[in-house]
C-alpha cells in the first residue's frame, strides 16, 4: 500500500464503482459486534455506575452464544469489537470467535466515551484491551471501534492514539448528524482519517465507516443497533441495495443485548428504555434475513486491501476541530 502518495486533504472523490471488490467484483459487506454487557451501554451511564456492574446479572455468554450460532448456520463471518473488561471475565469467548473464522477487534477496556478521556488515558485504555485480547486469540489486533462513536472533532486527538497502539483501522466514525456522536460531512465510505494537528504517520489510519442510506441530500443511519430494531427493515435494505448499486463497502453492527428480550430491565429513562428496549424480541429473525438475503459477510479484518484501495480514492478526510463558541 504507497499511502505516501495520498491525495492532499480536500481531494475526497467519490467514483461510483470504488467498493468493488477489484479481484471478483464481489460487493464488500460486513457484520460488526460491539461486545459489551447490557450495564456497560451509555444509556446506563449514571443508572448502573460501574462500581454496581457486579450487582446485574451477566447475559454476554448467552447471548454471544446465539449470535456464534446464527452466523454458523448461516455462513456469515463477522467481526467482534471486544471490550477489554468482558474478555477479563470471559476468557473463552474471544478465542472461540478467533477458532470460528471470525475477526477478534477492539472496543477499549471500560466502555468509557472518548470524550471523558484524555489521550494517555486512552493509550492505557487500548492497549490493555489490544494486549488481553491477543493473549487469548494469538492473533494480532488490527480493529478498534470507540464506545458510542465518541470519535469526533471534540475528540480528533484520538486517531494519533490509535496510530501509535498499532491499529491497521478504525470504524468508529459516523457520518451522520446526532447529538451524542457523529461527523456529519465525513465521506461515507473508507476514507484515510487524520487530526488537524497532523500525526497519524503523515497518511492517515484507514476508518471503515458504517452504512448509510443517502435520500433527499442526507445521510442516514440505516447500519443496525436501534435504527435496526426501531426502523423497518426495509431501510437498511434500501441501503445495501444503494451501497451495492454504488460500489460502496456496507458495514453493520450490532451488540449481542439487542437480542435477549429476557434481560433485567434497568431503571432507564423514558428514552433510554424506548431506545434500548424496542424490538428485542424480532431482532434475531431480522438480522438472520439480512444476512440470508445477501451474500459475501466477511470480516473488515479479511478486507483491508480493499478497503485500503477505495479509501485511497475517497482521499484524507482531516477531522478539523471546532473553534470554541
Ligand atoms: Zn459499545
Amino acid at each position: 500500500m504507497t499511502r505516501n502518495t495520498l491525495p492532499t486533504d480536500d481531494a475526497i472523490v467519490c467514483p461510483p464503482t470504488a467498493g468493488l471488490d477489484s479481484s471478483c467484483g464481489k460487493p464488500i459487506r460486513c457484520v460488526s459486534i460491539d461486545v459489551e454487557e447490557y450495564f456497560q451501554i451509555e444509556a446506563a451511564n449514571g443508572v448502573v455506575g460501574r462500581g454496581r456492574w457486579g450487582e446485574w446479572p451477566s447475559r454476554v455468554e448467552r447471548n454471544m452464544d446465539l449470535l456464534l450460532d446464527l452466523f454458523d448456520r448461516t455462513g456469515c463471518r463477522a467481526t467482534f469489537f471486544f471490550l477489554g473488561c468482558v474478555a477479563e471475565k470471559h476468557p473463552d469467548l474471544a478465542r472461540r470467535c478467533a477458532d470460528m473464522g471470525h475477526e477478534v477487534a477492539s472496543h477499549g477496556s471500560m466502555h468509557d466515551r472518548l470524550h471523558r478521556l484524555t489521550p494517555e488515558s486512552m493509550r492505557t485504555d487500548v492497549l490493555g484491551s489490544k494486549r488481553i485480547l491477543e493473549d487469548q486469540t494469538g492473533r494480532a489486533v488490527l480493529g478498534y471501534r470507540a464506545p458510542t462513536w465518541s470519535l469526533t472533532r471534540e475528540t480528533s486527538w484520538a486517531v494519533d492514539v490509535l496510530g501509535e497502539a498499532g491499529f491497521a483501522y478504525d470504524a468508529s466514525v459516523f457520518p451522520v448528524r446526532h447529538p451524542m456522536y457523529g461527523v456529519a460531512d465525513a465521506p461515507d465510505r473508507p476514507f484515510y482519517l487524520k487530526d488537524s494537528a497532523g500525526g497519524a504517520g503523515g497518511a492517515g489510519l484507514l476508518e471503515v465507516p458504517p452504512l448509510t442510506w443517502r435520500v433527499m441530500g442526507k445521510k442516514l443511519a440505516v447500519a443496525g443497533g436501534g435504527y435496526f430494531r426501531l426502523l423497518p427493515l426495509s431501510l437498511m435494505k434500501r441501503g445495501l441495495a444503494q451501497a451495492a448499486a454504488e460500489g460502496r463497502p456496507a458495514i453493520l453492527y450490532f451488540h449481542p443485548w439487542e437480542f435477549d428480550p429476557g434481560m433485567p430491565r434497568m431503571p432507564l429513562n423514558a428514552t433510554g428504555r424506548v431506545r434500548t428496549y424496542t424490538g428485542l424480541k424480532s431482532s434475531a429473525g431480522k438480522l438472520e434475513e439480512i444476512i440470508r438475503g445477501y451474500a459475501g459477510w466477511r470480516p473488515i479484518g479479511d478486507c483491508l486491501s480493499e478497503l485500503g484501495a477505495i479509501a485511497k480514492k475517497t482521499g484524507v478526510f482531516t477531522l478539523r476541530r471546532q473553534a470554541a463558541a
